[in-house]
């Protein structure tokens, strides 16, 4: 569903040129639960940016569902986006003016022409399987660091996208929580077959995945499917 095709991405660094990404042929199926890992600085974020269509290859090819996104204008990118895939950061980046339901309903508003009471029954549904429902009215202040990392898988879900990157999903959680926030989008997985894609250096996302990904200084080392 995903395939990259000789792809590299090389920042400007005033005279400098950055090659950060330096040859990535991969490809990723539906369903998977897949670990990107390497050192701090090795690439992983900027992959995952280049695969959820957030940033475009200096070179190469990707193509996510049959689509060759490097073809797209930005219009047409956001849509795609919009669409297809859900994002989740190590910050959580909620929106603090917005309550945990409205959170939620905001890739709603901005990309899909759901009627109102559509958006209610799926937030409401989402909310159930994230165990937040009785936070709902909360805003993003009141809550812990594992609560409002379950609101932002939950609005990375709302758009029932395809493929879920989830960029250091863990890096601000305790132990327990992180196990639990796993757990839950293993569940997600699971229950939807959503693939899942981890920028990660976190044990616990590495030894649950079905595949480990290792980059160093912009190159694959490593691909390896586990027996999880
Ligand atoms: P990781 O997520 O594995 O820590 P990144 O993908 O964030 O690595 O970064 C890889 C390299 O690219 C680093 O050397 C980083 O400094 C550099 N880099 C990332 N984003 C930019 C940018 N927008 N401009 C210039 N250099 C960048
Ligand atoms: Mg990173």
């Amino acid at each position: 569903m995903i395939h990259t095709k000789n792809v590299t991405k090389t920042y400007q660094m005033g005279q400098v040129e950055l090659k950060v990404i330096k040859d990535l042929n991969i490809s990723i199926d539906h369903g998977e639960f897949v670990a990107i890992v390497g050192p701090s600085g090795s690439g992983k974020s900027t992959v995952l940016n280049l695969l959820g269509c957030l940033d475009k290859p200096s070179t190469g090819s990707i193509t996510v569902e049959d689509i060759d996104v490097t073809r797209l204008n930005r219009t047409q990118l956001a849509k795609f986006r919009g669409e297809k895939v859900g994002f989740i950061f190590q910050s959580f980046n909620l929106i603090p003016v917005l309550s945990v339901y409205e959170n939620i309903e905001y890739p709603l508003i901005m990309i899909q022409d759901l009627p109102e009471d559509e958006r209610r029954t799926r937030i409401m549904a989402l909310l159930k399987d994230v165990d937040m429902l009785d936070q709902k009215d909360k805003f993003p202040d009141q809550l812990s660091g594992g609560q409002r990392q379950r609101v932002a898988i939950a609005r990375a879900l709302v758009t029932k996208p395809k493929i879920v990157f989830a960029d250091e999903p863990t890096a601000n959680l305790d132990s327990e929580t992180s196990k639990q926030i796993i757990s839950l989008m293993r569940n997600i997985q699971k229950e939807f077959n959503t693939t899942f894609i981890f920028a990660t250096h976190d044990e616990k996302i590495v030894t649950e995945v079905d595949r480990i990904i290792t980059i160093v200084d912009g190159i694959i080392t490593e691909d390896k499917r586990t027996a999880s």
